[in-house]
């Protein structure tokens, strides 16, 4: 590839772009993971991404992708043949599913339009069927990265709860962790998944399950296969900071540092920046005429936003004109929306200007590509951004450097 100046726009919804400060503390010698600095060190990271989770509860952290941890999800739970309820939400709902079967699980899968979030009242309805109690966990998609659609997981507890079901609750949060409010204990969530390379802003390689009590209760009968992802060993060994084997050690460096960075920014704070920036982009999509693939707005992600194009045009020549043109990558469409959508990432460690940057690539993208749609999206974005009221949500100054 020719020479490139300055930065590259790395506008995909996940991994992210990883701040300085996290590069940073990243690039130091790794230590002995066996050694008492190690296991001091640990504790306070495990400690802290407690807080994340919004729970008193253990999280444990492997040295894997968000895959990894969705599996050690259901094998530390779960028996062969036990029948598991899934929604169908998109590409990531899928997947998860694809793994869970060849696991040996018995998925009963709710098919849906990709455009809209998990239906709570579904929820009840399928478990109040079920009089025998033979499903054992729903699992769900906090915030599906592939359309750009939310889930309400409290709505799904209270659907649970209502029909008096004794399944676990299982919530895929990687995409939504540490960008969207989430609340492991409140909502009662027995295993949460989340990884690192998302709203932590971090490289991957971090893979993360909370556990309840009762998902713990559950793994001391689940007779699934298990190795590597045995929490039971991964819990012995944290409590005194260690792991069973060798950990992502310069990734929870860099953990220690997103820690940090988000509890200095304040969670809230957090969340209503990835709100706010998540409007600035529909209000410039909607300028441009085109369409949001999120059909209800209070499912709208505050993640990213997944934009149809116009029938007749292929979405990955747009992405490929806007990186070959302004060194920007934007997320492709995936499963059966592939070609159809193009995802724009606006998470993690991103502010006002770097919105107006991207959106200005995807407004020029458009232009260059041929797709038809009416100029003025930027200008919309920066409209909202610089309304007065907004500012009051903006990145709080930095107490100290
Ligand atoms: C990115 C993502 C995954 C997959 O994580 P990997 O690290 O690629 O294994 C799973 N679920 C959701 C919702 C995601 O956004």
């Amino acid at each position: 590839m020719s020479f490139r100046s300055g930065r590259h726009f790395l506008q995909i919804p996940g991994p992210t772009n990883v701040p300085d400060r996290v590069l940073r503390a990243i690039d130091r010698a790794t230590m002995d993971h066996r050694g008492p600095d190690f296991g001091r060190f640990t504790l306070g990271v495990l400690e802290r991404l407690k807080k994340v989770f919004k729970t008193e509860s253990a999280v444990i952290a492997y040295p894997s992708s968000g895959t990894g941890a969705w599996e050690a999800a259901l094998v530390n739970t779960l028996s062969p043949g036990d029948k598991v309820l899934m929604f169908e939400t998109g590409h990531f709902a899928a997947l998860w599913q694809g793994l869970a079967s060849r696991l040996g699980l018995d998925v009963v899968m709710v098919p849906s339009d990709w455009r809209h979030g998990v239906a709570a009242d579904e929820v009840e309805s399928r478990l109040k069927e079920d009089k025998r109690h033979a499903i054992k966990a729903v699992c769900i998609v906090h915030n599906e990265t592939s359309t750009g659609v939310i889930s309400d997981v409290a709505a799904v507890r209270r659907a649970i709860d209502l029909a008096r079901h004794p399944a676990l609750l299982m919530v895929d949060t990687i995409s939504s962790l540490a960008s969207v409010d989430y609340r492991h204990d409140e909502w009662g969530v027995d295993v949460t998944v989340g990884c690192s390379q998302k709203g932590l802003m971090l490289p991957p390689g971090l893979g993360f399950n909370a556990v309840s009590d009762k998902a713990l209760a559950a793994s001391k009968k689940a007779e699934l296969p298990r190795a590597y992802w045995e929490w039971q060993a991964m819990l012995a060994n944290n409590a005194n900071g260690f792991f069973p084997y060798t950990p992502a050690t310069n990734l929870l460096y860099g953990l220690d540092e997103a820690l940090d960075m988000l509890l200095e920014e304040g969670l809230d704070n957090v969340f209503a920046r990835h709100n706010r920036l998540a409007e600035a982009t529909r209000r410039a999509v909607r300028a441009w005429g085109l369409e949001i693939l999120c059909l209800n707005p209070k499912e709208y992600s505050p993640v990213l936003t997944a934009v149809l194009v116009p029938d007749g045009h292929d979405a990955d020549k747009l992405r490929a004109a806007i990186l070959d043109r302004f060194d920007m990558s934007l997320g492709t469409g995936l499963g059966k929306v592939k070609g159809k959508v193009f995802r724009i990432g606006h998470l993690g460690d991103f502010n006002d200007l770097m919105l107006a940057g991207t959106l200005a690539g995807v407004e020029m993208g458009l232009e260059v590509a041929g797709v038809p749609h009416r100029r003025g999206g930027v200008q919309a974005a920066l409209d909202y951004l610089s309304a007065g009221d907004q500012t009051k949500t903006a990145r709080p100054a930095r107490a100290s450097a």
